[in-house]
């Protein structure tokens, strides 16, 4: 038996359904792409066709997925186990699955629990779903984490001391910082002003099964609102020139590769980028 064709097709299958869970969105930028080529995102919103993902990176970001779906089965699990504590309140999915919860102290609501929550945020036309985050309306503090794997190599660019203070990127800090600004759509509909806030990333190496926190600095928020504002930009100047945002040439002919800022951010994002083939 072929296991690894086999495993292959199926991997096809779930992009398939993630391709079809997402249609009707096709027009909007994704808040897990935040940091991304400015470039990348129009090439997508118009549709233009994508390098196939070799069989491997899909083996690879699967891993991810898979790690990413029992953080999440975990927090409901807690939630289960103390049922007596929490309600359930609306499916902010759109799967049918309840994705707020919370619990009640002396009659009234004490925490928000929100778990793949579906965050949209039209003023920059972006979607999204947060991984976990928890509105204390007690303490009013807001806190949202964002999962990652990483297997040993980023994880010492990350964490290790020879690399000490060498971030090797910004985008997950910018992701984080989005869902915040996602998040924060939903305070009123709960009732909720943050006094402060805490983002994280949790960690978990994929090689040594170490798991890791890192605190984000407030201050990606500001640089995660004027990303999408100059995106939101190019978008404008394309849409002017092609209104149904399909015609892929005029993000070449508006946007040239290596011109302007943050096309791309960083050189190697374009070994990784599945619109190399044509972008000019
Ligand atoms: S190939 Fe490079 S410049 Fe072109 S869209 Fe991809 S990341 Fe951006």
């Amino acid at each position: 038996m072929e296991i690894e064709q086999i495993y292959s097709q199926f991997l096809d299958s779930k992009s398939n359904e993630y391709k079809e869970k997402h249609k009707g969105m096709e027009k909007l930028f994704s808040a897990s792409s935040a940091g991304h080529c400015y470039k990348k995102h129009m090439f997508k919103i118009t549709g233009a066709s994508e390098k196939q993902i070799e069989a491997r990176s899909q083996r690879i970001m699967r891993l991810g997925t898979l790690v990413h779906q029992d953080f999440e089965d975990a927090i409901k699990y807690y939630i289960n186990n103390n049922t007596d504590k929490f309600a359930t309140s609306s499916d902010g999915s759109g799967t049918g699955e309840p994705t707020q919860f919370y619990t009640r102290v002396d009659g009234k609501q004490d925490k928000v629990f929100f778990i793949e929550h579906r965050i949209h945020i039209p003023e920059y036309n972006i979607v999204g779903h947060l991984d976990f985050a928890v509105a204390d309306k007690n303490s009013k503090d807001v806190y949202v984490y964002d999962y990652k794997t990483a297997a040993s190599y980023k994880w010492s660019l990350k964490f290790g001391r020879k690399y000490k203070d060498k971030n090797p990127n910004f985008n997950y800090e910018m992701q984080l910082s989005t869902y915040l600004l996602g998040l924060q759509k939903h305070f009123e509909e709960i009732d909720f002003q943050a006094e402060s806030i805490q983002m994280s990333i949790i960690w978990y190496n994929k090689d040594t099964s170490r798991m890791r926190e890192e605190k984000i600095q407030l201050e990606y928020i500001d640089m995660a609102i004027n990303y999408w504002e100059e995106l939101n930009q190019w978008r404008d100047s394309i849409e002017k020139e092609n209104p149904e945002l399909d015609n892929h040439d005029i993000v070449n002919l508006t946007i040239p590769r290596f011109k302007e800022v943050g096309v791309p951010f960083q050189d190697w994002e374009c070994n990784y980028c599945p619109y190399e083939h044509i972008c000019k």
